[in-house]
């Protein structure tokens, strides 16, 4: 039989060649045999093993037969005619939920020039089908009766997770904290832990808040743009006035609270053009204010907006990441954490050896919940008559969902079956797919070659860590390793 190598992506570590076999999502280290084997069989038309063995000095054979097998194992050889494209292999229905991301306000103290929920690339409709105004606040009843919805469609899972989202999360911390607490009650009752999580922009950051936030453990992840230029040019009241001198205090004073008890506390950063570089920016984040962790997304927008990242921006911060990653490494081979969680994300995948056959949690284990709890595929799609998948009341359209995850398979995905990158990728958030395509199911084709060289990065860093220090690599193991859980990580691939 003949056999040829898969879709692989080479890369080197200081200077030991390393491949990535994208089938099976496997890092190997080449040696001298290994790359003997790769380039001989690279050949599309394949070659029979046996007699090249042949061709080698008999002392080589049996190592050769050796690493040609394990190589085979680890998916980077297969016989000639056996199928290229990744499997159709859909996850068992209807799948539990893990995460719930309850959208208690539609409504926002900020007026952020490129916030999704305000501007033309929306996808929520702002009034019912039946052309009434959307509630604007999730009451107490609807935020519990989501969280019964979530210990139901759950079975079989141990501990969930409801993240709180908005708008401004906090203007409606009255449901929040009347679910959390129902929530922890149910959770005891049915033996069944419930971690909590919630994204604001800090501004109503009270000592009320910070205590409630800090006994719950709560995961919160702040929006904040960086240094005082940054955040006030587009995270600004209604008025203009920009938010940086507001937060600052408060975020301070959440830290220091929250240090000694509660869980990493991240900072998001929307990366829009003209801001300060990257590093500049984390460090800010890190050493001035004291975030544990700092995660950076690109602003998802149509190309024709003044604050949109055209490709030169995104090469720049892809020079500002390797800048970054480098210091990541450092620190890990001196034993210590470093919060650039970008890059934390990535190496926890690569080393769980994750293969994605959807780009994120959404509408698998993860919904959003709309104040008036209509379900979504995430936050970004809820109250959006179209990508509805039923109430809390009335539970999950399960035909529904079935036929969007069918349609967004990366099997169904054909540029991306030759992507060395798709097992990390898997074709990109839906959102942005929806904003630059007009459709979820589409591929994000405008960002490959960012992605693959972002992934060729966080390759290089992991496999520097791996040689360098491999003790380090149990911090990828489990989610404890990670920072505070922050939703919208997916985001950050690009
Ligand atoms: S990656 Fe996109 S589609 Fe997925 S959860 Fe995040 S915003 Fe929603
Ligand atoms: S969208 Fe592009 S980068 Fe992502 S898997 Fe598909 S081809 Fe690769």
């Amino acid at each position: 039989m003949k056999f040829h190598t898969t879709l692989f992506h080479r890369f080197e570590s200081d200077g030991v060649p390393f491949a990535y076999v994208t089938p099976t999502a496997a890092v190997v280290q080449l040696d001298e045999m290994t790359s003997e084997i790769i380039d001989n069989f690279s050949d599309g038309e394949g070659a029979e093993p046996g007699p090249w063995l042949e061709t080698l000095e008999v002392e080589r054979q049996p190592q050769a037969r050796e690493a040609f097998d394990e190589l085979a194992a680890m998916g980077m050889l297969r016989p000639v005619g056996a199928p290229t494209a990744p499997p159709e292999q859909q996850p068992p229905m209807p799948y539990p939920l893990a995460t719930l991301v309850l959208n208690v306000t539609n409504k926002c103290n900020l007026s952020c020039t490129y916030c999704y929920e305000y501007g033309e690339d929306r996808v929520s409709d702002q009034k019912k089908p039946d052309g009434t105004p959307r509630l604007p606040m999730m009451t107490e009843e609807t935020a519990c009766k989501s969280v019964d919805f979530l210990l139901k469609s759950s079975e079989g899972r141990n501990g969930v997770s409801i993240t709180f989202f908005g708008g401004e999360t906090l203007l409606n911390f009255g449901t929040i904290r009347a679910a959390t607490e129902y929530a922890v009650g149910r959770g005891k009752e049915r033996g069944r832990p419930v971690a909590f999580a919630l994204t604001t922009n800090a501004t109503m950051l009270t000592d009320e808040v910070i205590d409630f936030l800090v006994e719950h453990k709560f995961g919160v992840n702040i929006s904040i743009d960086g240094n005082k230029g940054d955040q006030d040019r587009h995270r600004t009241f209604s008025s203009g006035r920009g938010s940086y001198d507001i937060i600052v205090p408060r975020i301070r004073k959440f830290l220091e609270k929250n240090r000694p008890h509660g869980r990493p506390v991240g900072a998001r950063v929307t990366l829009t053009a003209g801001m300060a570089p990257v590093p500049e920016t984390y460090h800010h984040l890190i050493d001035e204010i004291g975030f544990d962790s700092v995660g950076f997304a690109p602003v998802t927008s149509a190309e024709d907006r003044e604050y949109a990242l055209a490709d030169g921006h995104m090469g720049q911060i892809l020079s500002d990441f390797e800048i970054l990653s480098q210091q990541y490494v450092e620190a890990a081979l001196a034993g210590k954490r470093h919060g650039f969680s970008n890059l934390h994300d990535l190496i926890q995948e690569i080393h769980q050896g994750i293969n994605k056959a959807h780009p994120c949690g959404a509408g698998l284990g993860l919904m959003g919940v709309s104040t008036e709890g209509e379900l979504g595929l995430c936050h970004r799609f809820v109250e959006s008559g179209e990508h509805g998948l039923g109430t809390i009341e009335d539970g999950i359209d399960e035909q529904k969902r079935s036929e969007f995850l069918n349609a967004t398979h990366i099997s169904k995905k054909i540029p991306c079956h030759q992507c060395f990158a798709r097992p990390h990728c898997s074709g990109g958030c839906y959102h942005e797919a929806y904003v630059r395509y007009k459709d979820p199911a589409s591929p994000n084709l405008h960002y490959c070659e960012w992605i693959r060289a972002w992934t060729d990065l966080g390759l290089r860093s992991y496999a520097a860590i791996a040689q360098g220090n491999p003790e380090f690599l149990r911090n990828y193991e489990s989610a404890s390793g990670a920072p505070a859980p922050v939703i919208e990580k997916d985001e950050v691939n690009r």
